[in-house]
């Protein structure tokens, strides 16, 4: 099936006892066992089923397909929001005493949590100086356990080379981590190019309507970890936690995605509910639909701002002038999603004018909703950080951030020209 079709119907069929077309919502807790024995089989991974619904939930369990299915992974686990998908996809195969290394425009929650967080828990993160290939593998060392990065930068709307990340992350016998929540599988399938493991926020576009938060990891199947046991142990070794199972043994090309479900997410519990998975799963069918309006808008919006004689500078890659207009022509056909930020020529105060003006665009800090919003990213999201760092993340303090709509383009221009002539 396309993309389109997948959108719609990957992971459901009917639901043989009540013939629901829609997918029911499975608001359970938990599932009953036929007797004891069919209880210890579960536990065992010997025969598949439900369990108790923070490992796994029906409902879940379409969205899990669905998205696993578009990004041409072989599994998927969804959890409750893109930040726990980062914290588990990383905590999967770390300890203490090794490292990641990562691109260093980031989202500022995936910042504070690299910058702040895992080096108390004894995990380095090594931040590159920019996210060329060259950067990125100058940092990586015998105790890194996975390259990271987003496939396009929020905010910054880099565009990173993936086949040559991939490559340095592979020459080093480590796997490559891409947040593809900017991107969406509709514009980019990182696993197509060479990516093992992908994670989203479900709460931006792949939602698309800003009510509900989620998160999902996606494994490509392909990583070797049998490979790797000095790096891996956790793959290749029995699991202490769970009553001795080898990962790669049990359950083979699943191994990451098996064990991110029975280890960091059974035991500390970031499950999503089951009534967000249905609403993302209605979000999901039109995500095709609306990535192109988005998309076409995003356009419309970044030549306005380009010739406006109030504006200095626009990043959007899909600008012939940008510095990531190649990249965005080799993996996304032009298309760098709606996302797009820009600098008013006289500075702060009149940046926060025109962020005070603003009538149809919404103040807030959320992307890849259905309506248009603007973000002071310096304020809000990478607030945390120094000048220093924000620099290298791509965020200035006079810099606003849109996220485009899907309204119609006229009154999106409309706001923002009374906006800027009151800048
Ligand atoms: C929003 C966002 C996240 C965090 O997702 P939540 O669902 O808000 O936890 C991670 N990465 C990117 C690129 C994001 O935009």
């Amino acid at each position: 099936m396309r993309d389109e079709t997948k959108l719609i119907h990957s992971g459901y069929t009917t639901e043989p006892t009540t013939h629901s077309v829609a997918t029911p919502i499975y608001q359970t807790v938990a599932y009953e066992f036929d007797n004891a024995q069919h209880g210890a089989d579960l536990f065992n991974l010997a025969v598949p089923g439900n369990i108790y619904t923070r490992i796994m939930n029906p409902t879940t369990a379409v969205l899990e397909q669905r998205v696993a299915d578009l990004e041409g992974g072989v599994g998927a686990l969804a959890v409750s929001a893109g930040s726990a998908a980062i914290n588990y996809a990383i905590q999967n195969i770390t300890s203490m005493g090794t490292n990641i290394v990562t691109t260093p425009q980031l989202y500022g929650g995936t910042y504070t949590l690299f910058a702040h967080m895992f080096p108390n828990q004894g995990i380095e993160v090594r931040f590159a100086d920019g996210d060329s290939a060259e950067d990125v593998g100058r940092l990586i060392d015998d105790k890194t356990r996975a390259v990271y990065c987003e496939s396009i930068g929020n905010p910054a709307g880099n565009i990173v080379d993936f086949e040559a990340l991939a490559r340095v992350a592979h020459e080093n016998g480590v796997p490559l981590i891409v947040d593809n929540t900017v991107a969406t599988p509709i514009l980019i399938k990182p696993i197509d190019y060479g990516a093992d493991i992908v994670v989203h926020s479900l709460t931006k576009y792949m939602g698309g309507h800003g009510t509900s938060l989620g998160g999902i990891i996606v494994d490509s199947g392909k990583f070797p970890w049998a490979d790797y046991p000095e790096k891996f142990p956790m793959m290749t070794e029995p699991e202490a936690s769970y009553h001795g199972v080898i990962y790669t043994e049990a359950l083979g090309e699943a191994a990451y995605i098996g064990r991110a479900r029975t280890v960091p997410l059974r035991n500390t519990g970031s499950a999503l509910s089951p009534f967000n998975a249905f609403q993302i799963l209605q979000g999901l069918e039109t995500l095709s639909l609306r990535m192109e309006r988005h998309c076409s808008n995003a356009h419309v919006v970044a030549g306005y701002l380009r010739d406006h004689p109030k504006v200095s500078k626009v990043n959007f890659a899909g600008l012939p002038d940008d510095p990531y207009y190649p990249m965005a022509q080799k993996y996304c056909e032009g298309n760098p999603a709606s996302l797009l930020t820009f600098e008013i020529k006289a500075g702060f105060e009149s940046a926060v004018r025109f962020y005070d003006q603003l009538n149809l665009f919404k103040r807030l800090v959320n992307i890849g909703d259905a309506k248009s919003l603007a973000c002071h990213p310096a304020s809000t999201t990478h607030r945390q950080m120094t000048e220093e760092e924000q620099t290298k993340a791509g965020v200035t303090s006079g810099m606003i951030r849109l996220c485009v709509g899907i309204e119609h383009r006229d009154d999106i221009i409309e706001d923002l020209e009374q906006a800027l002539q009151q800048a």
